[in-house]
């Protein structure tokens, strides 16, 4: 019987970092995962973030923006273009060469790292001493590895709605909405979360005529509600998506080529049909297989792994990191996870602060933000200061065509630190390293305000906005 120091399972964004990591740090390492590729006959490595998350969604989003671009924008530039059509397929295969380049790329830092990949369900057995035995089933071929140290990293699937089915025909997830090979004239979403607006801004800009259903009264009730109001107005006023919010949904009726959605907002009755209809009502834990009641393993109300700051389960030597434990689900915070606990398992005593962890959603403009906004600091009571500064007069942004949007940063009205930064914009999702980096440093908006940001940047307006904090913009 195989025996190893460490056993990650699940190969997503964290479990194949911890396993990676595990394995410099001199631990004989292996990781078991079950995922295979889009046609269903060869494992894939990467977990949902590179088959069928973070990179995919964002392969699309850009082939929709140059294809905008084209339709819409090239001809300010004195470009003239006749665009003839858009070949949807192209556009998923395309996607799919960079999946599987990004996956087939974990199995060679696998061998690199000498992590040993194993293909299978990994299922936790019971204890022989302090060693794990953990069971793999690889389609009914079953063996039994033993390891020092479990870390636990199967990710999460899509939350199921009650009232319909998934078909991946004309009721979508995730997986399906990243496979459309032709673009729905009426494209419904349920669920305005990072997922439901980012596939809606791809199919939006493809052509479709796209409807957002959203259970919560409020648009983005997680983000800044400035900014939350602000990408509102753009996506609704200026680019067409339809999003209604405080909706109930009753029935959803599927026919051949049709879904009817009907539902309430305010006690009136409402009826839409669609061609296509994406569920992205969130995600929820995936424990299923591992043997959690077998073992004892403790999850919570909600299915989550319980962890406790160090992601130590309730089981000696189980460790449990991503998705499936509290916390964001986003890819990077799986990974640094990931990374803490092997150096844990190592003796070392890493930190990850949870408060700079970034949020970015690739719309377009983007968003992306970090640290508290401006509902929790009043929540809290926390006294602050705030700049703003827009990105309608930088002249990379003008240039750009992209000069939409604004950054602001709130800081701590009596010590200056920077407690949130907030971002709306061009590349957002590229300044808010910045301010990540600045939080991480305990900086104040001045010490950003002083620092020399080169010009003509973005970047730029993330110093001005340092400068507003103090009231004393350059340019604005
Ligand atoms: C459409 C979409 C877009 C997204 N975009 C972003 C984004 O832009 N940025 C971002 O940060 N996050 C994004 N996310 C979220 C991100 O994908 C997740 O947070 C991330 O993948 C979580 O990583 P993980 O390692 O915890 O789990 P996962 O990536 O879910 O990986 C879990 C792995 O474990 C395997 N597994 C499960 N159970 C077993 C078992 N018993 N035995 C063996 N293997 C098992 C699974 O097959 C899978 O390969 C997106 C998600 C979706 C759906």
């Amino acid at each position: 019987m195989s025996q190893y120091d460490v056993v990650v399972i699940g190969a997503g964004p964290g479990g194949y970092v911890a396993a990676i990591r595990a394995a410099q740090l001199g631990f004989k390492t292996a990781c078991i995962d079950a995922g295979v590729n889009k046609a269903g006959d060869a494992p894939a490595l990467g977990g949902t973030c590179l088959n069928v998350g973070c990179i995919p969604s964002k392969a699309l989003l850009q082939s929709s923006e140059n294809y905008h671009a084209a339709q819409a924008e090239f001809a300010e530039h004195g470009i003239n273009v006749t665009v003839k059509g858009f070949d949807a397929k192209k556009m998923i295969e395309r996607k799919d060469g960079i999946v599987t380049k990004l996956t087939g790329g974990i199995g060679f830092l696998f061998k690199k790292n000498k992590v040993d990949s194993i293909f299978g369900k990994g299922a936790l057995k019971g204890q022989n001493g302090d060693l794990w035995q953990i069971e793999v089933d690889n389609n009914g071929d079953k063996k039994v590895i033993e390891a020092r140290h479990v870390i636990l990293a199967t990710g999460s699937v899509p939350r199921p709605l009650p009232l319909t089915e998934i078909d991946n025909i004309n009721v979508l997830d995730n997986e399906g909405a990243l496979n459309l090979e032709a673009v729905p004239a009426k494209l419904g979403m349920i669920g305005s979360g990072v997922i439901g607006l980012e596939m809606g801004s791809v199919w939006n800009r493809l052509g479709a005529d796209v409807t957002i259903l959203e259970a919560m009264p409020t648009f983005l009730a997680l983000a800044d509600q400035q900014l939350a109001k602000e990408a509102f107005k753009i996506f609704t006023k200026e680019q067409g998506l339809k999003i209604e919010l405080g909706v109930d949904v009753k029935e959803i009726v599927k026919t051949k080529n049709d879904v009817t959605v009907k539902y309430a907002v305010n006690g009136a009755e409402q009826t839409a049909t669609f061609d296509k209809l994406i569920i992205a009502i969130g995600r929820i834990p995936n424990t299923q297989g591992l043997n959690v009641e077998g073992v004892g393993l403790a999850v919570d109300e909600r299915g989550f792994i319980k962890v406790d700051e160090l992601c130590r389960t309730n089981l000696p030597q189980v460790w449990a990191i991503g998705d499936v434990v509290r916390g964001p689900m986003l890819a990077h915070k799986a990974s640094e996870e990931g990374v803490c606990v092997a150096e844990r398992i190592a003796g070392q005593q890493p930190h990850m602060d949870f408060n700079t962890i970034p949020s970015a959603v690739y719309t377009h403009p983007e968003m992306a933000w970090v640290g508290k906004n401006e509902e929790q600091l009043k929540a809290e009571g926390v006294k602050y200061k705030k700049g703003q500064s827009g990105f309608a007069a930088n002249g990379r942004a003008l240039g750009m065509g992209q000069a939409q949007g604004f950054v602001k940063i709130l800081a701590d009205a009596e010590t200056d630190r920077v407690l949130g930064v907030h971002i709306i914009g061009p590349a957002a999702s590229e300044l808010i390293a910045e301010a990540v980096m600045a939080m991480e440093f305990k900086a104040s908006s001045e010490d950003i305000a002083r620092i020399v940001h080169a010009h003509p940047t973005l970047s730029e307006v993330t110093h001005e906005a340092a400068l507003a904090v103090d009231t004393r913009a350059l340019h604005g």
